[in-house]
């Protein structure tokens, strides 16, 4: 067993072999900017075009509608803002899940300061948008210009139905955007011919690509301001000099997670059934309304088609998720709370508190996410970790 135990998988993972000699082979022999017509830089340019094409393949897309960026933050970030601005002489209002990734939920605060109206989608229990509730708000909204929702969560693993969501929102004249940074490379599902959304967000290294680099794809036709501005880099879109052997790397990484995406879901299919299972064991299940003092909460739906296979949120109502991340970290392990710290206060997850309204619940959330390297004796040793600091806690 290795000393560090690491599930965290969703904040980031490490590099795979593929992507660290892509980058390594483009670093040593590919050093041109890619803008000049000199040969050094052609080599750039076709580098970084080979990129672009091995990844629009992975999602059905024209090479020409991936635009690089510096990853899923600028993706949604310009997603929206590039959106609210090519469009307001349309309208002024967006809609978007309360269960979004700050990435999205931030720029709707920010375009909210510059005059547009932002819905915010409530969730089921299990952190689905209900898609009959979106078409009541775009029938209540005409002046809907745009539609957003991620196609799966970053906390609960939850997959949104984004094919229908999409055909409402065209069917209302509006555009479609999904934040697919947890999804890309873990779903074949996420398809623009079989699912036309209009513009799509994706991350480098929540694949084992580089971090830092990531694409927005942009429907042909789409109207979108620029959210950058400078150089005619990205066929004028989005200006900079481009970061080629990041690129490679993505590239790379979106390969290898394509092609070994079947074994790599089974993997983390079973040891999530098996982290469950080893939960339920160890703790037993609360039930919503019991009040007994110990037991666990399982977030998002049961391990299944419903839910991305390397996520496990579990909650600890009326324990602290911070002093159980401290227990596991002393012991080694690598997992996340479901609250953001933010100016030195702990702020109950947005995501828990939208599919249960539980504060405590909130505070008590502990985000695993595995990855294909995992073991069973990880998984093991993780829940005996947990034991002995609930046993600790509770006994303070
Ligand atoms: N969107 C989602 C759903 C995410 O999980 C993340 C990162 O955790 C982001 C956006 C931001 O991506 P990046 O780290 O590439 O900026």
């Amino acid at each position: 067993m290795n000393s560090v135990i690491y599930l965290d998988h969703a904040a980031t993972c490490r590099m795979r072999p593929e992507a660290i000699a892509a980058m390594t082979e483009a670093m040593e022999h590919t050093f041109g900017n890619a803008s000049p017509s000199y040969s050094i830089a052609r080599d750039a340019k076709r580098c970084l075009d080979n990129a672009r094409a091995v990844l629009a393949e992975t999602i059905g897309a024209g090479w020409n509608e991936i635009f690089f960026t510096s990853g899923g933050t600028e993706s949604d970030n310009w997603a929206l803002t590039g959106t609210a601005e090519a469009l307001q002489d349309k309208g002024k209002h967006i809609i978007v899940s309360a269960i979004e990734h700050h990435a999205i939920l931030h720029t709707c605060e920010y375009l909210e300061s510059r005059g547009f109206s932002v819905t915010r989608l409530p969730v089921d229990s299990e952190g689905r948008v209900r898609p009959e509730e979106l078409a009541d708000e775009l029938n209540a909204r005409p002046d809907t210009i745009l539609v957003s929702v991620m196609a799966a969560n970053n906390e609960i693993g939850t997959l949104e139905d984004i094919g229908t969501l999409c055909r409402y929102t065209h069917d209302h004249g509006a555009l479609f955007h999904t934040d697919a940074v947890q999804a890309y490379g873990k779903t074949d599902a996420l398809n623009v011919s079989a699912v036309p959304v209009d513009l799509f967000s994706a991350s480098a290294h929540k694949i084992g690509g580089p971090k830092g680099i990531g694409f927005l794809y942009v429907r042909n036709g789409t109207r979108l301001q620029s959210l950058i501005h400078g150089g005619s880099q990205e066929r004028g879109r989005r200006a900079g000099t481009e970061n080629v052997p990041a690129a490679a790397g993505f590239a790379a990484a979106a390969k290898a997670a394509f092609a070994n995406m079947e074994n790599e879901t089974r993997a983390e299919r079973e040891l999530q059934a098996y982290f469950r299972e080893r939960l339920l064991a160890a703790f037993g299940e609360r039930s919503g309304d019991s009040p007994a003092p110990s037991g666990i909460l399982w977030n998002g739906p049961l391990p299944g088609d419903d839910r991305l296979a390397n996520n496990i949120s579990v909650s600890f109502p009326g324990v602290s998720a911070e002093s159980l991340l401290i227990s596991l970290d002393l012991a080694g392990i690598c997992a996340s709370g479901g609250s953001a710290c933010t100016t030195g206060a702990l702020d109950p997850s947005h995501v828990i508190m939208a599919v249960s309204g539980d504060r405590k619940r909130a505070e008590g959330t502990i985000r695993f996410t595995i990855g294909p390297e995992n073991t069973k004796e990880e998984i093991d040793r993780t829940i005996e970790v947990l034991g002995e600091a609930l046993q600790r806690i509770r006994t303070m």
